[in-house]
């Protein structure tokens, strides 16, 4: 089989959620963020699967994503769809009993037209500049929001993966004085690395996406996805050989060359060509040239015997060692994994 496949561990995604569960206090909730199909981990395993482990509360992006995880989980959960009530999404927010994030109010006027007496949460901006209302906003929304009490008020830190920057402290006193506005309703302002922050970030919810698919800034986090791409053909270089797109590397001694079955077309970046390396039986073989839609080319010299397959994540290298070869960071890893892996879900059932 051509086709490579993807595992993914639902019991390290269970431990993942529950270690971050265990660092809050019982007065806090611990949703989880399962946007973007759960970081590419596939929302209708990993959502069940959290919510087997206690987990009530769920974030999306989109509504759209709020309907699909809505008919994975059934009635209960809350879920929460962070865009916001958008023109034309209020069906699928009723239908589906998803709670729009009201990031303004522009957003708030629509939930109020569309969407009466349903339940809603807010988002503050404290100084990101993404989404949320601003001082002023909701200084001018304060009484119609106390009058419709919330679900939940959230902000989001814009550096919390760096503890000591000055932004994280900033951030927190204005989301605490903020948040004094809307008196009695439930806050939350930490995502993974707000978690790691300490017990001031972590109000009545929390909210990590990126710690439970096993990526930093957590990093006692267990790995969740694994990565096995079969060899397509072996084949031996005479030095001065090209392999590849552009002839970009050329062989300097005599050289055995094991062609892999991803490419850029499954997430495996270009940028990976010269810098990364795949594991075969433990052993790390540079990628060399340039990676193709469908196909990796590796220098194998000396493995013997070659595997079937070679580990590209896994044990040897986890999302983020990847990340940093190809210059980018493993949230972009985990959600560039493509359609195409045959994929395989272990555990979860705990
Ligand atoms: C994506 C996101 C999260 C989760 O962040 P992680 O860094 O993955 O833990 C939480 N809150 C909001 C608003 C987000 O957009």
């Amino acid at each position: 089989m051509a086709r490579a496949t993807l595992t993914i561990d639902l019991d390290a995604v269970q431990a993942n959620w529950r270690a971050l569960d265990a660092l809050s206090g019982p007065a806090t909730a611990t949703a989880a963020v399962v946007k973007a199909d759960a970081y590419g981990c596939g929302a209708a395993r990993v959502a069940p699967a959290l919510m087997r482990a206690g987990c009530r509360h769920f974030f999306v992006a989109l509504a759209e994503e709020g309907a699909e995880l809505r008919a994975a989980l059934g009635a209960g959960p809350e879920i929460f769809v962070l865009s916001g009530p958008m023109a034309g999404d209020a069906p699928l927010l009723r239908e589906h009993a998803l709670i729009p994030v009201v990031n303004s109010e522009e957003q708030l006027a629509r939930h109020r037209a569309e969407l009466a007496g349903q339940p809603y949460a807010v988002q503050l901006d404290t100084g990101m500049n993404r989404l949320g209302m601003d001082g002023l906003s909701l200084a001018r929304a304060a009484l119609g929001l106390n009058m419709a009490r919330p679900r939940l008020v959230l902000s989001h830190l814009a550096c919390a993966d760096s503890p000591a920057h000055p932004m994280n402290a900033a951030q927190l006193a204005a989301f605490a004085a903020m948040a004094m506005a809307l008196p009695g309703v439930p806050r939350s302002l930490a995502a993974t690395g707000g978690i790691l922050m300490g017990p001031a970030f972590h109000f009545e919810m929390t909210r990590p996406g990126i710690g439970i698919y096993g990526g930093l800034p957590f990093a006692g986090a267990r790995p969740v996805v694994s990565l096995a791409l079969p060899v397509l053909q072996l084949r031996d270089v005479m030095p001065g050989q090209t392999v590849g797109y552009g002839a970009a590397w050329t062989a300097e001694r005599p050289s055995r060359v094991a062609i892999l079955a991803a490419g850029y077309a499954d997430g495996l970046m270009r940028a990976l060509g010269g810098r990364a390396c795949a594991f075969a039986a433990g052993r790390p073989c540079p990628v060399i040239g340039r990676v193709s839609m469908d196909m990796i080319a590796i220098d194998a010299t000396g493995i013997d015997p070659m595997p079937a397959t070679v580990e590209i994540l896994g044990p040897h290298q986890g999302i983020d060692a990847l990340a940093e070869a190809a210059g980018t960071i493993g949230y972009e890893i985990l959600t560039a994994l493509g359609s195409r892996y045959a994929r395989h879900y272990k555990g979860g059932e705990g």
